[in-house]
Parts: C-alpha cells; sequence; structure tokens
C-alpha cells in the first residue's frame, strides 16, 4: 500500500479524499465523508454517515492539503522548524505558497511514519 505521506506528495493541488484519509489515520476515527440525508415523517429529516452509521456527524476534516494552518497541525511536537526547512526545500512549483501546505502535510506525516 502507498504511503500517505507519498499520496500527499504526488498530488498536484489539495483534495478532500486525501483531506479525510489523513484525518482517519491520524485520529483512527470515521472522517464521515459520505453523509446520506434520511428523509422522516412530514418535514423531518436527518443526515446519517453511510460508513459509521452515526447520526447528525460533525464535519470535523480540515483542508491539510490546502491550509498552511491545518498542515502545521499534523506536525509532531517540537518538529516544527524541522518539518518547515523540509518542506520548503523540497517545494520546487510555481504557485510556491499555494503549494507549501502539501508538502508541510506529506513531511509531518512522513516524520509520523505514514
Ligand atoms: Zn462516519
Amino acid at each position: 500500500m502507498t504511503k500517505l505521506s507519498d499520496r500527499v506528495a504526488a498530488l498536484t493541488g489539495s483534495d478532500r479524499e486525501v483531506d479525510h484519509d489523513i484525518y482517519e489515520a491520524i485520529t483512527g476515527k470515521c472522517s464521515h465523508r459520505h453523509i446520506m440525508t434520511i428523509d422522516g415523517d412530514g418535514d423531518c429529516w436527518s443526515e446519517v454517515c453511510s460508513r459509521c452509521c452515526e447520526e447528525e456527524p460533525d464535519h470535523v476534516t480540515r483542508a491539510y492539503t490546502g491550509s498552511i494552518d491545518a498542515a502545521m497541525t499534523l506536525v509532531p511536537e517540537g518538529r516544527e522548524a524541522e518539518i518547515l526547512i523540509e518542506a520548503i526545500n523540497s517545494n520546487r512549483e510555481t504557485d510556491w505558497t499555494k503549494a507549501l501546505p502539501r508538502y508541510v502535510a506529506s513531511a509531518a506525516l512522513k516524520a509520523r511514519g505514514l
């Protein structure tokens, strides 16, 4: 199986599916990525996650591959400088600023062995 850090490194833009995979790998919880709306009686309806069946699940997955703030939450404590330097040095993209969250996320996941 391809490592999550390698999958992030191979991206050419932010990717919500990968964001959900990162959330699930880090937390061990369902990211509730597939929400179904269930019609009830009359005007009632509710949302249910089709994977874990939780009702009215919170949408908590952050944009790890698109937001520097979200990507930084993946960095193991005390390794911020090391991860940032690695991300900065490996980022050769034209749209450097936009690409940086992906490089930070990839380096952080690699540091976590993911
Ligand atoms: Zn779920």
